[in-house]
């Protein structure tokens, strides 16, 4: 059985596998999910400190650092284009990195479902997103592909987008995006396998020094059978190449 459906902008493919497929990764994945379950708990407690009065005092100290900035840079901060400038620019850097107030059981809510599957792999490609270097703290951008097997539960597919999001605001490097998308999916579904591919063009590459336009990186996490069984993971990187 093979079916395509489209969902917002992403595609999304159901198919059936062809290889047979190994518990025996359980374990060490309940020990990945520890992980993931530490570093909620320490963000939860962070968001539950950090009240709207506190969020208001961190813009204006931001927005007076960026004016510091801008005085650094030679500009005159007082001439009209620049005169909000560092408010709305104080802003523009918490809604980049809106990603650090927010956890994966807030950005997946109810949208989990028990479901009986055949260990069917469930992809969608072309998830875009938008991050900043923790580097250089300048843009990089580009598409993210998910998949994962089932076993039992699913999660909602819009779902595999904000999880993809919320990593994605924040400081980051690539390596680690795509790992922390792959290991927030295997914990909240308990999926038998899990697989993310992260290609990006970094703005610090593009803009600076090599100023390699077309440079695109590419970054692959792949967990459970996926990463136990070569067969699975043969599929995911056939399916997630066949129309790029
Ligand atoms: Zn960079």
């Amino acid at each position: 059985m093979s079916r395509v459906r489209k969902v917002n902008s992403t595609e999304t493919l159901t198919i059936s596998p062809k290889a047979t497929d190994s518990f025996k990764e359980l374990s060490s994945v309940s020990v990945k999910s520890k992980r993931v379950r530490t570093e909620d708990t320490s963000e939860e407690a962070s968001v539950k400190s950090d009240d709207s009065d506190n969020k208001e005092d961190r813009l204006i100290k931001m927005a007076s650092a960026i004016k510091t900035v801008l005085e650094c840079l030679g500009e005159d901060v007082d001439r009209e284009g620049l005169e909000r400038t560092p408010m709305r620019a104080a802003k523009a850097l918490q809604f980049f990195t809106s990603g650090y107030c927010q956890t994966v059981s807030d950005v997946v809510g109810e949208g989990v479902f028990n479901e009986e599957t055949q260990g069917d792999m469930v992809v969608v490609r072309n998830i875009e997103i938008h991050s900043l270097c923790e580097h250089h703290m300048v843009p990089f951008s580009g598409k993210v592909h998910i998949a994962y097997i089932p076993q039992g539960r699913i999660l909602g597919l819009s779902k595999l987008a904000r999880i993809a999001n919320l990593f994605s605001r924040r400081l980051q490097v690539q390596e680690r995006l795509t790992r922390q998308i792959a290991e927030a999916i295997m914990e909240t579904v308990g999926a038998k396998g899990v697989g993310v591919t992260v290609e990006c063009t970094h703005m610090c590459m593009v803009m600076r020094g090599v100023e390699k336009q077309g440079a695109s990186t590419v970054t692959s996490t792949v967990l459970g059978n996926f990463e136990t069984d070569k067969q699975v993971r043969q599929e995911y990187f056939q399916l997630i190449n066949s129309t790029r």
